[in-house]
């Protein structure tokens, strides 16, 4: 017999699973992303128990041809890139074909999609397709993973209380309504609802929603641009800080990112303003060409590689530092009532 062996689908999904759903956080926002990428105008995430018995998304998006359903959940099946030249401009979240068969092979999962006019719904177990039927035809995907990790003991023990986990969770929902204030998000854990968004584009309400009220008020909004890069968010003014990174959040082209070198930028843009061993609070909106930074670089696209990373920070600097200046100059707006 031989000794190397080509693994099966259900088992190599497997594998692939262990990078991309680390926890029910790590499911809802590869889910998230899909209804984004779908063009959804609404996005609803219901989770139980920290997602851990039941993640629920219901989108309005553009759905998935019933005949095209179970492709979606064979690895490296995806609708959004076709030659190599594409991966160098990617504008969607995903790419890589591997949430949905990474998901289904770690749970079991029941997705109801139609583009408008057929539907069609199927049932998976461990990553194979256990029933299928034609379903209503209302424009949209649901999705419902439930029994996470029911058969991968290991990780099943690895993950944290309930309560960790919808931390988690909340923590995605917030930076995809950051990133997306014209989506309106509504995310409900163990039948209380955690967020909802307007859908509005106003990014300072959705701000207001995550960071509450009385810190939205003290943001002041930057922009900034330069040949490659487009600039645009809020800083909070610095007498309102923190006290750890968590607070600046980065996007770039609709993606939340973790860069060290650019949050560097922004504490540099604070200057001498920061007290020791305290953060700003700060959402920044990074637009440029696709070509310009590099997604396919760790399977969860959290760190990505950019091309000019130092003309970039100090852009996002000066930003800071223009509209700190400027701030100074404005005196504060009266508070109503
Ligand atoms: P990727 O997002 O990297 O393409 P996924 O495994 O997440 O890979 O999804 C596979 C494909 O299934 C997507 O390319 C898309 O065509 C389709 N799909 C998944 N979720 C949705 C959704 N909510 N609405 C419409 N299409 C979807
Ligand atoms: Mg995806």
């Amino acid at each position: 017999m031989a000794v190397i062996q080509q693994l099966d689908d259900a088992l190599s999904n497997k594998i692939a699973a262990g990078e991309v759903v680390e926890r029910p956080a790590s499911i809802v926002k590869e889910l998230v992303e899909n209804a984004i990428d779908a063009n959804s105008s609404q996005i609803l995430v219901e989770i139980e128990e920290g997602g851990l018995s039941s993640i629920r998304i219901v989108d309005n998006g553009t759905g998935i041809e019933p005949n095209e359903l179970e492709l979606a959940f064979s690895r490296h099946a995806t609708s959004k890139i076709k030659t190599d030249r594409d991966l160098f401009t990617i504008r969607t979240l995903g790419f890589r074909g591997e949430a949905l068969p990474s998901i289904a092979s770690v749970s079991r999962v029941n997705m109801q999609t139609s583009t408008g006019s057929a539907g069609m719904q199927v049932e998976l177990e461990g990553g194979k397709i256990v029933h299928k039927q034609p379903s209503e035809a209302r424009k949209g995907t649901t999705i419902v993973v439930t029994d996470l990790f029911y058969n991968t003991p290991a990780r099943l023990k690895y993950l944290k209380t309930v309560l960790t986990e919808a931390g988690h969770v909340s923590e995605v929902m917030n930076r995809m309504a950051l990133a997306y204030p014209h989506i309106r998000f509504h995310y409900v854990s163990d039948g209380k609802t955690v967020l909802k968004t307007a859908g509005n584009g106003d990014l300072r309400q959705v701000i207001a929603q995550v960071y509450g009220r009385k810190t939205a008020e003290k943001m002041v909004p930057i922009t900034g641009s330069s040949l490659d890069y487009e600039l645009s968010g809020y800083i909070a003014k610095p007498e309102l800080t923190r006290a750890n990174r968590q607070y600046m959040s980065i996007f770039i082209n609709g993606r939340y990112i973790r860069n060290f070198k650019l949050a560097k930028a922004i504490q540099q843009g604070f200057h001498t303003k920061l007290p020791i061993g305290r953060f700003p609070i700060a959402v920044l909106k990074l637009e440029m060409d696709p070509t310009l930074i590099d997604v396919n670089v760790h399977p969860a696209k959290l760190e990505v590689r950019l091309s000019k990373e130092e003309a970039l920070s100090e852009m996002i600097a000066e930003s800071i530092k223009k509209a700190l200046s400027e701030e100074t100059l404005i005196p504060e707006p009266k508070k109503e009532n």
